[in-house]
């Protein structure tokens, strides 16, 4: 191997792949294309195989094996999407690490304009969706609900419409490498780091191919993700809704006490088993989103690792045996 092989490239572009067979090639080709542009051969492309059930392992594999600035990553099982992504930020080596999906949603022909602006002085340049072509008006409509919602509750900042899609400098990368986290949302630890950040704004293209793996169930687990990672406002509103009810409930007593003073009846049952509903449901929810804390904390505490590899494909790295 020369220097020039070890040495670290300019850009790494980390893609998390999941049946992304159809659009690997184009994808591989605009990439190549804007990044060959940009740092002549200074780049590598890591493609993340995250547990594909079609050919995209062999796709990945041919493109690493005709460019030699692709690297292949072959995710043991399907790790999901930020996992994925996490992979690759850890076998990046680039001065400069861009994030991109590999459905061609996001642009890579944006990459001369993030790449000015990190030239200002910027360590983490995001793209901020101004339209989304192709995506359903109840996509739109959840997405911009939860990004209210998470604001709201979340101790810090975390920018409206943007996804993963994003330049940072290695130093950042460097800084989520060391976050341990298993629930991990990206945009959020990014905006949690700091330095100085900012926004390009783009529309989002319709995806080339293939069909979207955020289905309403996996954008709220998403969704609280981000919110449990970020607010320990949930843990506290048990206390705020306690104070609340007995608020109410001595109105009540009072209430009950002075019929009663007046006309010397005590209407009651109906209330009364409404109220103990009421109650017993508020404990229940609360109860589970104590457990729902708990069990993070207990997910987190095992310590496993956050991905585990199969095998590494490319000219520029060592291969690793496929049973390793
Ligand atoms: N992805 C992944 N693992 C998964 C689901 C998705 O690596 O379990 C990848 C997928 O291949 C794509 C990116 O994550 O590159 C974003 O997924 P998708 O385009 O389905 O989400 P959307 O753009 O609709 O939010
Ligand atoms: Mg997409």
């Amino acid at each position: 191997m020369t220097d020039a092989e070890t040495m670290p490239p300019a850009l790494s572009v980390v893609v998390p792949c999941y049946n992304e067979e159809a659009v690997l090639d184009t994808l591989e080709a605009r990439l190549a294309a804007v990044c060959a542009a940009q740092f002549g051969d200074s780049y590598e492309i890591l493609l993340v195989n995250d547990g594909s059930r079609d050919r995209t392992w062999n796709v990945i594999c041919a493109l690493a094996e005709r460019n030699p600035r692709v690297v292949g990553l072959d995710l043991s099982r399907n790790h999901g999407h930020q996992l994925a992504v996490t992979a690759g930020l850890h076998l990046s080596r680039g001065d400069l690490v861009l994030i991109i999906d590999a459905d061609l949603q996001d642009p890579p022909e944006l990459l001369s304009r993030m790449v000015a602006r990190i030239a200002e002085g910027y360590d983490v340049v995001y793209g901020k969706r101004t339209h989304r072509h192709g995506e359903s008006a109840f996509k739109r409509g959840t997405a911009s609900l939860f990004y209210k919602l998470l604001n709201r509750l979340a101790d810090h900042e975390i920018p409206l419409d943007t996804g993963d899609f994003r330049l940072m400098t290695r130093r950042v990368v460097d800084q989520l490498n060391a976050m341990p986290e298993h629930f991990r949302f990206i945009r959020g630890m990014v905006s949690w780091i700091g330095f100085n950040q900012t926004a390009i704004e783009y529309e989002r293209d319709p995806r080339l191919a293939g069909e979207t793996h955020y289905p309403l169930y996996r954008m709220i687990r998403l969704a609280l993700d981000a919110i449990t990672s970020f607010s320990t406002l949930p843990l506290r509103i048990a206390s705020h809704l306690g104070v609340f009810m007995g608020v109410v409930g001595f109105g009540l007593l009072v209430w009950a006490l002075a019929s009663w003073l007046a006309d010397g009846t005590m209407a009651g049952w109906t209330s009364m088993i409404a109220v103990m509903l009421i109650m017993g449901s508020l404990q229940l929810i609360i109860l589970g989103v104590f457990g729902d804390y708990l069990g993070r904390l207990y997910i987190e505490n095992k310590r496993r690792p956050l991905f585990i590899l199969r095998e590494v494909r490319g000219q520029s790295r060592v291969p690793t045996p496929p049973d390793a």
